[in-house]
């Protein structure tokens, strides 16, 4: 797809040019910090663009650092998921991966300046009292009885803490800020906690882990991060973020902004709700078609171009929204438009005997790989006596509007000859097995000498060659627009979210590459599945066609 040249501008980007213009900083260090607690779905597709596309447009820095301070939670095939489902969408990462769990020693450090400036402590109190004294956003809360504890001594119950001396939930550290403040995160937060957990990257090391916003200010400030973007949700937290760097020894002071975080109809993007349809087998796993998971879209056909500008369009703002799924399909459909080879399958198919083609020949035929793009070739088809049709481009009797196949009429079949349907044979629920046609060897590539003007075009593949592929029919996996907001969001599961077809498609498509697209003319946009072998085609369905083009032959 031809991206267009001309940047995007946002409200970020407009900071980044004044920190620029005013010699704030001189050049642009961004970071994308997922949590290795699931797989990347396409609202961090968002937050990749934003961060990796500001590094490359400013020629500044990248990382990809995962912010793993919850290790019961992460694992590390979701870190070598991440990895790869970042690299696919075409970024790379500045210098090695970056972990915050290479900072727990410099994070521990840290947490005892702060012990020792008398602004952190640790409280015994229990999880009960500490939500009772932390009061609401009507009233301020009260100080622990731990508060006032001397730094020495907090030292020493942080060093038994760091030791496994105290089970898990019996303390905490908190950072010393206001029990009255307006912002909730300032009423002196947990900055770290017990768990007797295995990391997947510092093994036993440790039994006291770093929560996410003492982490993730420092990590950002040890990295040299000068612009750190995250989502709405941490807009108050930015006090604390702020808080944590001015308290401590450390050079660098990033600075965070916030911005809007991607909601798209008909799907959830939030992680939990996402393994829970793993993990109840409502889809097939992570990278099932249907899933807004990055590999589940991979696996559907989209292509990392479409991915990219679908982020393009929809900007990066502070406004919260929902976007259409239309928008997200009209990317992979303008792609595909332009850059899918096109190719013939039947998904439901009907037997067609051509009785003046003579039996045991095969004619072959050039079709075009794409109508407006003569660079991308042609192929041979093979046309033989038995053809399959798709079983609803035929009828016994039509009126005008159906230009399709109808007993006693013409119908080309595309990249080949006019056939007319002359009677059919039928089972004995009256369904139609075979239609019986002939066809006039003066129209391939012209129409009939005498004027006859047969109405539509439909595609055909070879019985006799043709090659039989099931076909996975995927469309939205909800049939609600915002499923999230019901009671019970996997009631609302589109049960046609999948429908497989046993399909039978021309035999250049059985060797094509998993994951290209291609347009299977008049049905949408496919492709080649993973889990096809060398006995069984699989084809999934990334998108229809455009809408205009479904009219044709109504
Ligand atoms: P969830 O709330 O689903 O668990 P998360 O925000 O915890 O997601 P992280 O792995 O922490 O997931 O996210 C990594 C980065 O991606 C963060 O900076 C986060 O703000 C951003 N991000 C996550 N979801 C979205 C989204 N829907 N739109 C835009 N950015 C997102
Ligand atoms: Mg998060």
């Amino acid at each position: 797809m031809a991206e267009t040249e001309i940047r995007p501008t946002n409200f970020i980007r407009q900071i980044i040019d004044k920190d620029l213009a005013d010699g704030v900083h001189s050049s642009v260090h961004t970071r994308f910090p997922p949590e290795p607690n699931g797989y990347l779905h396409i609202g961090h597709a968002k937050s990749i663009c934003l961060n990796f596309g500001i590094a490359q447009d400013y020629q500044g820095q990248c990382n990809l650092r995962f912010d793993d301070t919850n290790p019961e939670k992460e694992d590390i095939d979701y870190v070598n998921s991440i990895m790869e489902d970042v690299k696919w969408l075409g970024f790379e990462w500045s210098g090695e991966v970056c972990y915050s769990s290479n900072y727990f020693d410099k994070l521990h450090g840290y947490a005892k300046e702060l012990i020792n400036k008398g602004l952190a402590y640790v409280d015994f109190s229990s999880q009960e009292a500490m939500r009772e004294m932390r009061g609401n956003l009507k009233q301020p809360g009260t100080n622990s009885p731990y508060r006032d504890t001397s730094p020495a001594e907090n030292l020493s119950l942080f060093e038994k803490m760091t030791a496994g001396e105290f089970k898990e939930g019996e303390c905490v550290l908190r950072a010393k800020i206001d029990m009255a403040s307006p912002f909730m995160c300032m009423r002196d937060p947990v900055i770290y906690r017990v768990k007797f957990a295995h990391h997947h990257q510092t093994g036993d090391k440790w039994c006291v882990y770093p929560m996410y916003d003492f982490t993730h200010c420092i990590s950002d400030a040890l990295e040299g991060i000068t612009h750190s973007l995250c989502t709405l949700e941490f807009q108050d937290n930015r006090r604390l973020y702020d808080w944590v760097l001015e308290n401590i020894t450390i050079d660098c002071v990033p600075r965070q902004y916030e911005f809007s975080r991607l909601n798209l109809e008909y799907t959830v993007l939030s992680k939990r709700k996402l393994i829970q349809l793993v993990e109840e087998h409502h889809v097939a796993g992570w990278d099932d078609p249907r899933m807004p998971t990055i590999a589940g879209l991979r696996r559907r056909g989209y292509t990392p171009e479409a991915v990219r500008e679908f982020c393009k369009r929809i900007g990066v703002t502070k406004m919260d929204n929902m976007v259409e799924m239309g928008m997200l399909e009209a990317c992979i459909r303008d792609d595909l438009n332009a850059n899918a080879p096109r190719a013939m399958a039947v998904l439901d198919p009907v037997k067609v005997i051509i009785e003046n083609f003579p039996e045991g020949e095969i004619e072959t035929l050039t079709a075009a790989n794409h109508p407006n793009d003569d660079s991308m070739g042609s192929r041979d088809i093979p046309f033989t006596r038995e053809l399959y049709i798709e079983a609803e481009d035929f009828r016994e009797e039509a009126n005008k509007k159906f230009k399709r196949l109808v007993l006693d009429k013409e119908v080309r079949l595309r990249n080949a000859y006019v056939i007319k349907a002359e009677r059919v044979e039928k089972d004995e629920q009256g369904n139609v097995t075979t239609i019986y046609c002939s066809y006039d060897a003066d129209t391939l590539g012209k129409d009939p000498a005498d004027g006859r003007k047969p109405k539509g075009v439909i595609h055909w593949v070879s019985a006799s060659h043709g090659v039989p592929a099931e076909v996975r029919l995927y469309d939205r996996l909800f049939s609600v627009p915002n499923p999230a907001a019901e009671d019970e969001f996997t009631a609302s599961i589109n049960p046609e979210s999948l429908v497989c077809m046993n399909a039978v498609v021309e035999p250049s498509l059985a060797e094509v590459a998993v994951g290209k697209g291609y347009q299977f003319e008049r049905m949408g946009y496919f492709c080649k599945d993973k889990a096809s072998s060398a006995d069984k085609l699989i084809f999934n369905r990334t998108v229809g066609l455009r809408d205009s083009w479904a009219k044709i032959g109504e």
